[in-house]
């Protein structure tokens, strides 16, 4: 079980079903994929493109990570790091291969999706970020600009235009990048399964890799009934990642957020929310985000400092935020609750891990992977063709641990306090 409840709202919605077997006895394969997330199922299905004998083991369902309880924003940027802050992190060169793969993240999902009809809801109208303070309604015009600099559909909106966009007078502006919308990510994970297996990928489930054994030719993995060889592993088990791996485990710090749905809204009240059918998430750090699903309910969500009886605290805080943004949501009712696990990194940026033994992962999504788990599959089906370091779109890193790595995965969520504050502090005009 993989933390709070999984998501009964996308499974009542998705239109697409997948099932596969564990795996039992003995087998062999050219690169062995463990985690059935999307990032998993994008390197199985990149591989299998590239021809090579590929098959994925998932220690629940397909899904049954944060690719299944997710917000479902497609978004073709990073949380905190605009592109000039990637090209000064990561330099020149490197920055720009990996700028342009971010870039073209959401058309790589998009054009997935159309390509093997994979039925998720796929609302391909856009993204918008609300700027909640007059100097974040600055930050989101630069950042607006530097993404329209290298020719990606994004524009600023000022405070009226903001407010036609998301149906709410409570910002001071914001910007939108219509390359990006929104999912049923459930159903995109089965659909990406059913196509991965399409071209060739054997995928088991409930076949949690239990030990990797390193073997002169490759690796062995063993899972409950079976045993995998192989010649390569990609390991992309994200905010899961147990003891398979520990080294990588201790790379990141896993934070549980919570989803909230609405009843089907009133057709004059959805018809005022998001009336373009975006995808929203604002500038905060405690973000306030959400669209509408195909029958109209509001999904949206947050994150609790702490956790105990999360469910009720969680509605009173998200239907207090929703009342300052939509008057008409005063009372609104969440029958729809759940969440997942978000791999945080400490300077907000994925990391990618490739070991002289044939071990390749990624990890660090830092709250916003749909998009980035489409472009990474490429990367990692280019780090297994042997790319050599510097040719691949992310720079492989040490695994380096997140310094009193058990004392900040207990503590991590009260950082929460710290970041509430901060948006309520305004920044340099
Ligand atoms: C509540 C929430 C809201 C979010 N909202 C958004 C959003 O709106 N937009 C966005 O871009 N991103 C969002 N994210 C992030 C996004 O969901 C992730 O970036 C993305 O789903 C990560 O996919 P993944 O395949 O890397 O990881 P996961 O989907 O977590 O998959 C990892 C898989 O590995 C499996 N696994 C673990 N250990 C083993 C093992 N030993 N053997 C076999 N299998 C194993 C797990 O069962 C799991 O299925 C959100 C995340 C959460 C939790």
């Amino acid at each position: 079980m993989l933390g709070p409840p999984p998501s009964a709202l996308y499974t009542r919605l998705s239109r697409e079903t997948f099932s596969a077997p564990p795996l039992e006895g003995a087998a062999e394969t050219d690169v062995a994929v463990i985690g059935g997330g999307i990032g998993g199922l994008a390197a199985a299905l990149a591989l299998r493109r590239a021809g090579i004998a590929t098959t994925l083991l998932e220690a629940e369902t397909i899904g049954a990570g944060a690719s299944g309880r997710n917000n479902g924003q497609v978004i073709p940027t990073l949380t905190r790091h605009d592109p000039a802050a990637v090209l000064k992190t990561m330099g020149e060169a490197r920055g720009e291969r990996f700028l342009a793969m971010l870039q073209s993240s959401a058309d790589l999902l998009f054009d997935t999706a159309a390509s093997y009809a994979i039925d998720c809801d796929a609302a391909r109208s856009g993204w918008i970020q609300p700027a909640h303070t007059p100097g974040r309604a600055r930050l989101a015009e630069r950042r607006a600009a530097q993404w329209a600099a290298r020719g990606a559909p994004a524009e600023y909106l000022d405070a009226p235009a903001l407010a036609a966009r998301l149906g709410s007078t409570a910002y001071c502006g914001g910007w939108r990048h219509a390359g990006g919308g929104h999912i049923n990510p459930l159903a995109f994970a089965r659909g990406l399964a059913r196509a991965a297996q399409q071209e060739g990928a054997r995928i088991h489930e409930h076949s949690r890799a239990r030990r990797l054994v390193r073997e002169p030719d490759g690796w062995r993995v063993e899972a409950p009934q079976g045993v995998l060889r192989c010649r390569k592993l990609v390991v992309v088990t994200a905010a899961h990642t147990d003891a398979l791996w520990p080294r990588l485990r201790r790379t990141i710090v896993p934070v549980t957020s919570y989803q909230l749905a609405t009843d089907v809204l009133a057709p004059t009240v959805a018809a005022r929310i998001l009336p373009g059918n975006e995808a929203a998430s604002d500038t905060r750090n405690d973000l306030r985000y959400f669209h509408k699903d195909r029958e109209g309910r509001l999904v949206t969500g947050g994150a609790l400092a702490i956790q105990a009886v999360a469910r009720p605290r969680l509605e009173r805080a998200v239907r207090a935020r929703l009342a300052e943004l939509f008057p008409e949501l005063a009372g609104a009712d969440f029958p729809f609750f759940w969440g997942g696990r978000i791999a945080m990194t400490t300077d907000r940026l994925p990391r990618l891990h490739r070991t002289p033994d044939g071990l390749i992962g990624w990890i660090g999504c830092n709250g916003r992977g749909l998009a980035l788990a489409m472009g990474m599959g490429a990367v990692l089906r280019d780090a297994v063709l042997g790319a050599r370091d510097e040719d691949l779109a992310l720079a492989p890193a040490p695994l380096t641990p997140v310094p009193l790595h058990p004392l900040v995965r207990r503590t991590a969520r009260l950082a929460l306090i710290h970041y509430r504050r901060k948006d309520r502090t305004e920044v340099p005009l």
